[in-house]
């Protein structure tokens, strides 16, 4: 006696999904990681005194001519992230008093941004 019985043929698509995940920063100069933990530690206390903004690693200010508050006029047009030369630039080496926030654009002195001990 034959018994009834099904097959059933799952049928696979083959799709393999790949992903290509690129983790090389660009234009950045490669540095070591204790460094990346120090800049990392070093920005967790740093807060815009306006409106609470927390920076991060891949913020960018940048050295350019400023009227009020910083009245400086020999912005070498340099982007780098201030927090992490305590708000000088590597470049002309301008040592900035004021730093605005790139969330709300208000100034605030550069020693206020630190609203908490790191570590
Ligand atoms: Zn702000
Ligand atoms: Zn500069």
């Amino acid at each position: 006696m034959l018994l009834p019985y099904s097959i059933s043929i799952a049928s696979f698509s083959g799709i393999l999904m790949l992903e290509f995940k690129k983790s090389v920063p660009v234009g950045e100069p490669v540095r070591g990681i204790s460094d990346r933990l120090e800049i990392d530690r070093r920005l967790k206390g740093v807060r815009c005194p306006i409106c609470k903004w927390q920076p991060d690693r891949e913020s960018r200010w940048t050295c350019w001519d400023c009227d009020h508050p910083e009245f400086f006029y020999n912005g070498c047009g340099t982007d780098w992230n201030t927090f992490e030369t305590g708000g000088q630039c590597p470049t002309c080496l301008h040592q900035w008093i004021w730093t605005s926030c790139l969330a709300c654009w208000g100034w605030s002195k550069h020693e206020d941004w630190y609203q908490e001990e790191p570590g």
